[in-house]
């Protein structure tokens, strides 16, 4: 349904005939981490998170999955592989 307080006509799911259903009957303004986001946006309270009600949470755990201004940098070994010994284990693997 629309939201009819915080981001007034913009479709949630925490919209329901009674109101917000959200945690505090709304949705919680961005924290500090969130500057930069792209999926923050002004609504009637300040500014909120396009993608999730309670941006702080998101931030409980370490970075927000949503985020579009940081991203997870996963770090691989330099791994050398013998491209002829690969090719031998992978056929070995399928034979069994
Ligand atoms: S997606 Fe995450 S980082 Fe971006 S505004 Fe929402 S809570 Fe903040």
């Amino acid at each position: 349904m629309e939201c009819q307080t915080v981001l007034p006509g913009r479709e949630c799911n925490f919209w329901a005939k009674s109101g917000c259903v959200h945690t505090g009957s709304s949705c919680k303004n961005t924290v500090e981490e969130c500057e930069g986001c792209d999926r923050v946006i002004e609504g009637t309270i300040g500014k909120v998170c396009s993608a999730f009600p309670a941006p702080a949470k998101k931030w409980e755990g370490g970075l927000c999955n949503f985020a579009t201004h940081k991203k997870l940098e996963i770090k691989t070994a330099d791994v050398k592989v013998n491209p002829l010994k690969a090719s031998k284990k992978a056929a070995a693997a399928k034979k069994k």
